[in-house]
């Protein structure tokens, strides 16, 4: 199907718009009034720059407030729009999006807007041009597209058609399938948008809180289904009013917009692409950090019982492992994504049940691979980029991680250091930046197949915070993203490398031993936990002393975890699940939050 998009959906210049949509594949745009009001370049030469980027505009939006009319006012509604209708013929428009009146003057009376709505089709056919009737959700008297249809029937002209919104659609009603008694041919234009269930007023939800297609949560599939057994075979396109992507690169939107809307058509059958490979589990995980900050993040990974494994022959990096844990330390100095060369997660390895099959789907939804570097992984693996930078290695599922080549071991010293009986990567947390969050979110989802879990918020001192995470099909690999929940609150970029153990306390007291840095937890803390829980005095009492929390589930389940002081934006955390716990411990961020501001702080 055709795919198109709305400016409104991205930030910058009508120009620069026009660039971003065509170079992410769109077919065509929806042209906002303001952007082109806005914009110097004549209608003419947006014809033409369209043209050029091989971009249709069609749909010209929105004139509003026209129909149901006393007369007077209608004939002014009229005079505008002959004025639009010249203006949509220079710029080469033949839809024009009408939306249902808002006004205080609009009558209910259904007979009053057919008529109206008949003439003004009149006049648009005139011009070559079709009108697309909307029902916006706030509309004064029309707030729902069985009723626009049923003004638009009794219209009965063939200039005047109907506009579906899945905004307006689903923040109504959950099951969209009275669409289906609509004609397909009669629908002339399909706007797509999820958004989050928000208990919010309609207006405020739709103006400030839509996404794209799969990031919130409506069913768009379902929405999408409905529109097709009706015989539409018009574009999708997606009408996305966000306050955050209105300040994104649109370059990036416009891309993050194309995979949404791949991935919506792939989940339909539309178009198909290779499916997504199981990830198996931690392969590795990279750290990068610079010459200043190399000594101290070895100091840190020994104290937490890493030891030395392999040095790279030509390359300043070396391979530090424990029980199956393997940590690449990057020393090359190279500059994060965002700038600076301090200590950060760099690459996740993943072992993937068939790299090359991932590759291929990742081409499919737009994030090609990038050249290998097998330097690092060996040649079998294939590298993805997040939207936040952060390098995805995926590699074989039967990989020990001896890929790692170019590497020579180093002789096991002959006292070899007790380790902190750390097992396995329990999951990663990747601090977003905020116009980065759903981007990100969808990318995991669609290119990885990976599943969302729960939206959080989560409490801290710099502010509030939003938390999601994502998830491997069979649990192997989670991934916590999480950004800063308003633009202005101050970016948290933390990350965090959670480890496992087999007894916290066990593990608390190897640490200790070895001297890792571990976060103080503020006493009150633990008399909170004696008040509440259900816990024994003497283990709240060794919680205490090794500054671990705890955090219980409804089915049992209970979390121990503790948190190392951070190394640039990087932290650790060493987990011991009971019971099948399956969370992230997210009750608990706002104490170790706090904690570590109050260490910063001293
Ligand atoms: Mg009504
Ligand atoms: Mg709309």
């Amino acid at each position: 199907m055709r795919t198109s998009i709305a400016t409104v959906a991205l930030s910058g210049t009508l120009e620069e718009k026009l660039r971003a949509a065509a170079e992410a594949g769109f077919d065509a745009v929806e042209l906002f009034e303001d952007d082109l009001i806005a914009s110097p370049l004549s209608p003419e030469r947006i014809r033409s720059l369209a043209r050029e980027l091989g971009l249709g505009i069609e749909l010209y939006q929105p004139f509003r407030d026209v129909e149901a009319l006393p007369p007077e006012l209608f004939e002014r509604g009229l005079r505008r729009a002959r004025h639009t209708f010249q203006l949509m013929n220079r710029l080469g428009a033949t839809t024009l999006l009408v939306c249902s009146n808002c006004s205080a003057e609009a009558m209910d009376d259904d007979a009053l807007a057919a008529e109206q709505l008949r003439r003004l089709a009149e006049v648009a056919a005139d011009h070559g041009i079709r009108i697309a009737y909307e029902a916006l959700a706030w509309g004064r008297y029309v707030d729902d597209e069985l009723h626009a249809w049923r003004i638009i029937a009794a219209a009965d002209h063939p200039a005047l058609g109907l506009c579906l919104d899945s905004f307006h659609t689903l923040s109504r009603r959950s099951d969209p399938s009275a669409i289906r008694r609509i004609p397909g041919e009669k629908i002339f234009f399909v706007q797509l948008a999820d958004a989050p269930r928000l208990n919010a007023d309609v207006l405020e939800w739709s103006r400030h809180h839509r996404c794209f297609p799969g990031e919130g949560g409506f069913d768009l599939a379902g929405f999408v289904a409905e529109v097709l057994a009706t015989g539409y075979r018009g574009p999708l396109s997606l009408e996305v009013f966000n306050d955050v992507f209105r300040q994104a690169d649109p370059r990036h939107t416009a891309v993050h917009a194309m995979r949404s809307l791949l991935a919506l058509q792939e989940g339909l059958g539309l178009r198909p692409a290779p499916p997504p490979a199981e990830l198996r589990g931690w392969a590795l995980v990279e750290i990068a950090v610079d010459d200043r900050s190399a000594p101290a993040a070895a100091e840190l990974l020994g104290s937490l019982g890493f030891s030395r494994a392999a040095r790279h022959r030509l390359e300043p990096v070396e391979l530090w492992r424990q029980g199956e844990i393997r940590i690449l330390l990057d020393a090359r100095g190279r500059p994060s994504a965002g700038g600076g060369t301090g200590p950060r997660l760099s690459a996740l390895a993943l072992r993937s049940d068939d790299p090359d099959r991932s590759a291929r789907r990742a081409r499919a939804l737009l994030a090609p691979p990038r050249p290998l570097r097998p330097e690092v992984m060996g040649e079998d693996a294939v590298e993805l980029v997040a939207p936040d930078g952060t390098s995805l290695l995926l590699c074989p599922a039967g990989g020990t991680g001896s890929r790692v080549t170019g590497f020579r071991p180093l002789p096991a010293a002959t006292a070899p250091r007790p380790d902190a009986g750390l097992s396995h990567i329990d999951h990663v947390e990747l601090g977003q930046p905020l116009d980065r969050f759903e981007e990100a979110l969808l990318f995991f989802r669609s290119v990885l197949g990976m599943r969302l879990e729960e939206s959080q918020e989560l409490t801290a001192p710099e502010g509030l915070i939003r938390g999601r995470s994502v998830s491997s099909p069979s649990g192997e690999v989670r991934i916590a993203l999480t950004a800063p929940l308003v633009e202005g609150g101050r970016a948290p970029g933390g990350q965090h490398l959670a480890l496992a153990c087999g007894d916290v306390f066990a593990t608390a007291r190897a640490l200790r031993a070895l001297g890792a840095p571990i976060l103080p937890v503020p006493g009150n803390y633990y008399e909170h936990l004696a008040a509440s829980a259900e816990l024994e005095p003497d283990l709240i009492e060794a919680m205490r002393e090794h500054g671990i929390l705890c955090d219980r589930d409804r089915h049992g389940g209970t979390l121990f975890h503790l948190y190392t002081a951070a190394l640039g934006r990087l932290r650790f955390e060493v987990v011991q699940r009971v019971g099948g716990y399956r969370g992230l411990g997210a009750a608990n961020a706002f104490v170790w939050r706090a904690a570590r501001r109050a260490r910063r702080g001293r």
